[in-house]
């Protein structure tokens, strides 16, 4: 079963090494561990529905208190605190486009606002209702999870938008294809959110970012429906499409979407090199991105993710082996581990190894093979487990990140981490901070962050905590022309940031399509656009 109040599946629990434990005390210091409200303390402060009655719409105080909240930190804050404040007043499960367009009426009807609800994974704030006297009903699109056509011709296939990442490639693996879009939320994130908020999996370099597969679609808009037709490519005007990729649920409800998928690749590997300083492994990787070798994947982690990682795995000889060997090689002090991917058929794969092997050796990179990519790839989607266990201990654990050009990322990476390890020390607390380029491209890279500090026993205090990280490190990253997401979103807490990267002309060509399809302002209101 789903957990309510934190990451995933009830049923996974990701230990934490006793060495990781020590580490974590080292570097922060030693935690609380405060308990948390239980579901039922927290379901009997559920308020009383405001809604007229509709026989599509649940007014459950428990799949209201489901709906209340994302993935966020404060949020977290809020669903293990029971301070959630705000629920949704209802949650629809519609199973076709007549009872999407149905639910829009009775929206524009009753004055409710409408939360476009996928897998509820945002990180930003997207899903949650905000206070005030009109009534929010949440949508969630669970239930329009099928698979409507394969073309084999065209390679591309159109599935209802609330598929979640394995059900949607379990579909197409029956038929010997990919769509390859896994980001670190796969389990349970879906289709119309990766739409709706411009998501990036881990292996874009490849397969695309969902800009690339996203083909075509149909969304129901309070002005009526608008169909998207998958073309391979359009000259006519300004593309629809990119209008609705990052729309947040503002423009209207996706309930369909063509996405163009692949063959199954033949090979995938993981391998993994090291560099003994983070602007050698940079460069190295810039390099490797500027080859046009068709890696699917280059992850470059700083000196401490190199060693947090280590310690997180929890591999303790392995580990202490490793660190042995690349002292011996002289790649002690600082050493930055690369996570690289090989996805395709053989023969390719086998000269994309040997070129790029000799490019990361020829940039001082030293390849150490097979071992420590498969350790990545088999905890893929089981370290964000980590963080129910560190909240467990005491420590609260968020994520960052942004997209700039490559002559800025080494001083934004160092600007950034900055900012936030020194964030707290006017309240004498400690962060520990690391970072990773999660996708690189030709012109500029990704900066992922993630940052972890001791929770305090009043949850007002660990939100004051977050708000200060949060807001010196997006200032930081707008200051320096970096982009406020390159795939979280906007939702709330990126939204005071967003007119940085659109300007004043931008701002109002967005705001203008938004008052245009929801003259009533009924879809997600205060997301993206405030
Ligand atoms: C542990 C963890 C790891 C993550 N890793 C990644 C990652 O690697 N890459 C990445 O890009 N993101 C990642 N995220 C962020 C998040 O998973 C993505 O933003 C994802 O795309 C959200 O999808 P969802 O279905 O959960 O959408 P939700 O969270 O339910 O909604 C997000 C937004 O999309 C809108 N929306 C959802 N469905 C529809 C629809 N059918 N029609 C219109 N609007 C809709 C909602 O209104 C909301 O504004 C991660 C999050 C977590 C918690």
């Amino acid at each position: 079963m789903r957990r309510w109040n934190g990451w995933g599946d009830d049923a996974k629990i990701h230990p934490l090494p006793q060495a990781a434990s020590q580490y974590l005390e080292r570097i922060i210091g030693e935690a609380d561990s405060v308990p948390d409200a239980s579901f039922e303390q927290v379901l009997s402060a559920v308020p009383t529905s405001r809604l007229a009655t509709h026989p599509l719409v649940s007014t459950n105080a428990a799949e209201r208190l489901l709906h209340a909240r994302g993935q966020s930190l404060p949020d977290w804050i809020a669903l293990r605190s029971g301070n959630i404040g705000v629920y949704p007043d209802g949650v629809a499960y519609p199973t076709n486009d007549e009872e999407v367009r149905s639910l829009i009426k009775y929206a524009g009807e009753t004055d409710t606002f409408l939360i476009p609800y996928g897998g509820g994974t945002s990180v930003v704030g997207h899903i949650n209702p905000l206070p005030g006297d009109q009534p929010t009903l949440t949508v969630d699109m669970s239930r329009l999870n099928k698979l409507i056509k394969l073309d084999e011709i065209d390679q591309t296939a159109t599935f209802e938008a609330g598929i979640t990442g394995p059900s949607l490639e379990e579909e197409l693996r029956t038929h010997g294809y990919i769509l390859g879009h896994f980001p670190q939320s796969w389990e349970f994130s879906t289709l119309g959110g990766w739409i709706a908020t411009r998501s990036s999996g881990q292996q874009s370099y490849y397969y695309g970012r969902v800009e690339d597969f996203f083909a075509g679609g149909h969304l129901e808009t309070p002005i009526g429906p608008l169909d998207l037709p998958p073309l391979p490519a359009s000259a006519a005007g300004p593309d629809l499409r990119e209008m609705i990729l990052g729309s947040e649920g503002r423009l209207g409800i996706i309930t369909r979407a063509t996405v163009r998928i692949r063959s199954t690749p033949e090979v995938e590997r993981f391998y993994a090199a090291f560099f003994r300083d983070w602007e050698t492994g940079v460069n190295a990787v810039r390099a490797v991105a500027q080859s046009d070798l068709p890696l699917s994947m280059l992850r470059l982690s700083n000196p401490q993710e190199t060693e947090t990682t280590l310690v997180l795995a929890g591999r303790e000889r392995l580990v202490s082996l490793a660190e042995r060997g690349l002292r011996l090689l002289g790649y002690g002090d600082e050493p930055c581990m690369l996570i690289y991917g090989l996805t395709g058929y053989r023969g390719i794969l086998a000269i994309t190894k040997w070129r790029t092997g000799t490019l990361l050796r020829s940039h001082g990179g030293l390849l150490v093979g097979k071992i420590v990519g498969e350790m990545w790839r088999k905890s893929r989607f089981y370290t964000p487990y980590l963080r129910n266990t560190l909240w467990e201990r005491g420590y609260a654990v968020d994520t960052l990140e942004t997209a700039i050009p490559w002559a800025s990322v080494l001083t934004t990476a160092e600007a950034v981490i900055a900012a936030l390890r020194d964030g707290l020390m006017d309240l004498e607390e400690r962060t520990l901070v690391f970072a990773h380029l999660s996708h690189i491209y030709r012109d500029g890279a990704s900066i992922y962050v993630t940052f972890i500090f001791r929770r305090a026993r009043d949850p007002a205090e660990t939100l004051h905590r977050w708000q200060k990280l949060k807001s010196a490190a997006s200032e930081i990253i707008v200051a320096h022309g970096g982009t406020i997401s390159h795939q979280h979103g906007v939702g709330t807490d990126h939204a005071p940031y967003l007119a940085v990267e659109k300007g004043e002309v931008g701002m109002s060509m967005l705001e203008a399509v938004q008052q245009k399809l929801d003259p009533q302002g009924l879809l997600n209101p205060g997301k993206l656009l405030r």
